[in-house]
């Protein structure tokens, strides 16, 4: 049996998931599509798309109709017998196996027409999101801690890992028992609509930020009590390129120095990965950071025949500021080897450079007052001037960093030169 390498150390990364428990034959085309490409870590997934559980879980019984420990055994054995680490997907906000039995867990989302976000949520679709402040976010860490434990995946990559909904954009929640807790802890009532001169919804943004926090560290705590080495992924959603508010995603921009991988995800912008990388560095947690792009051409047009130049560069460009890129695919691993294998080429010898020092006289500081209470609702400015002050960087040859708040009066101090954003 060969070792299993530790994920961090991996330099290419392949997202796969599941719609029932897999099969042998699905598994044995994964693990000859690993050796062939070189692919170095794999993610499957212990849930369907809906988070409904493709195991027997004690903790959310209401699992498929085929859920069986076997098919995962079967799959995490074989990648390990290649010295594959294989980590589970998992949408933090969705859990349909609880909302079907306690509708009220669902997140009931903030509609209000002046938040510009790219869609508009129907009661069907709300049926998978499960809101944290529910008994869902004490029930997580556990199901987290089984799916490592019981089922045996090497960690947990969390998508969806917001306080929201439709791609992290649409902010919650209104249910009834973020109304009673946030009266609980401020006094005040809910506010219902986004309306910056009340003292309730500002401070309602910031108590979500701790709300979210608070359920994402015991999910990390309660995974690494039961087997320490695992990894954590959490997807912290910010994009450059999608113009709403990024205070809606409920996941707030400081310094955390816990022991996961901050994760993001550049979608086909991948030469945007050097700024993304640096952003998730500047959390400052243990395990490194880590950036997925999906191997398409066009959005969601899943082909085979893949180019995979922007991708040997987006690899690339993330190892550069000290990062990975994942891969996610529409087809079958088999049949897209050829660019997983040009991935694997390109991004496999920077390894040894990844953890390297950036510059030590030049940062660009992302304030999240600057985002949240300077950007509003409006168009999001501050992020065009973060990403211009980066390019400015790089077209000087310089590494900068990206510092969060928390950090700059210690950067301020030590070179005296900061790339002052406001
Ligand atoms: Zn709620």
């Amino acid at each position: 049996m060969a070792t299993v390498k530790r994920y961090e150390d991996c330099a290419s990364r392949l997202e796969n998931r599941g719609y029932h428990p897999p099969t042998r034959e699905y598994v044995d085309g994964l693990v000859e599509a690993m050796r062939r490409s070189g692919v170095e870590a794999c993610w499957h997934s212990a849930v369907d798309p809906d988070c409904r559980a493709l195991f027997p879980s004690k903790v959310i019984p209401n699992c498929h109709k085929d859920a069986n420990f076997e098919s995962f055994h079967y799959l995490i054995g074989r990648l390990h017998e290649i010295g594959r680490p294989v980590l589970s997907w998992y949408s933090l906000s969705h859990c349909i196996g609880l909302t079907e039995k306690h509708p009220d867990w669902q997140v009931v989302p903030m509609a209000d027409e002046s938040i510009p976000v790219p869609g508009r949520t129907s009661p069907e679709h709300l049926k998978r999101w499960c809101c944290v402040n529910t008994p869902y976010g004490k029930i997580l860490p556990e199901f987290a801690a089984e799916v490592v434990r019981d089922v045996g995946f090497d960690g947990i990559w969390f998508d969806g890992a917001s306080l929201a909904d439709v791609s992290a954009t649409n902010p919650g929640c209104l249910c009834a028992f973020c109304h009673e807790r946030f009266h609980d802890d401020t006094g005040l009532e809910l506010p219902t609509r986004a309306d910056f001169s009340s003292r309730a919804f500002r401070l309602w943004i910031n108590w979500r930020y701790e709300r979210l926090m608070d359920v994402w560290k015991r999910i990390a705590d309660t995974v690494h009590a039961v087997k320490p080495e695992a990894t954590i992924c959490f997807n912290n959603s910010r994009h450059r390129y999608e113009n709403f508010p990024r205070w809606t995603t409920g996941i707030p921009m400081k310094k955390l120095g816990w022991d996961v991988v901050m994760a993001g995800e550049l979608s086909l912008q991948v030469l945007q990965a050097d700024f993304q990388i640096k952003m998730h560095r500047a959390y400052g947690c243990r395990r490194g950071a880590e950036s997925w792009m999906p191997l398409c051409d066009h959005w969601n047009l899943w082909v085979p025949d893949i180019e995979p130049l922007p991708l040997e560069q987006g690899a690339v460009a993330a190892l550069s500021a000290g990062g990975v890129a994942s891969m996610g695919i529409g087809a079958h691993p088999k049949d897209v080897i050829g660019t997983l294998a040009a991935v694997q080429k390109a991004a496999a010898p920077l390894i040894p450079y990844k953890d390297g020092e950036t510059v030590r006289y030049a940062a660009i500081w992302v304030s999240q007052q600057t985002q949240d209470f300077h950007d509003q609702l409006g168009r999001q400015f501050s992020w065009d001037a973060y990403h211009g002050a980066n390019e400015l960087c790089l077209h000087a040859h310089l590494q900068s960093s990206i510092v969060l708040n928390g950090t700059a009066s210690r950067i301020e101090t030590r070179s005296g030169f900061l790339f002052p954003m406001r």
